[in-house]
């Protein structure tokens, strides 16, 4: 992979991981808490409207947190210069595959493999 390509690639990690920061902040917590700590309006803390709203967040902030944590071992695997390269078979993961989701370990074939 070209360094620009790469770097085009970091950028595009670092702004990802700036906006899961945003998402994480506004829902109350903050990237560097494992703990999820979601306010819940008290008076409608006993209704099934709260609930599951309150569930959706989890399972939003939940998701906030795994993606950010794939953004953080992209960003780390760029600096140990092994970064575009899939976890399974060693091959090049595709630039294009990579600008279309910075934070792939498989290339496509050991993806489809794998989901199968
Ligand atoms: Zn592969």
């Amino acid at each position: 992979m070209e360094q620009g390509q790469l770097d085009s690639l970091r950028n595009a990690l670092e702004e990802e991981r700036r906006s899961v920061d945003r998402q994480l902040a506004e829902h109350g917590s903050p990237a560097d808490s494992e703990t999820v700590e979601v306010d819940v309006d008290e008076g409608f803390a006993d209704s099934a409207h709260a609930t599951a709203e309150r569930s959706q967040t989890l399972a939003l902030v939940d998701q906030l947190h795994g993606h950010r944590r794939e953004i953080d071992a992209a960003l780390a695997r760029m600096d140990d210069g092994v970064y575009g390269k899939c976890e399974k078979c060693g091959q090049d993961i595709p630039f294009e595959r990579l600008e279309a989701r910075p934070t792939a370990t498989l290339c496509v074939s050991c993806k489809q493999a794998g989901a199968a």
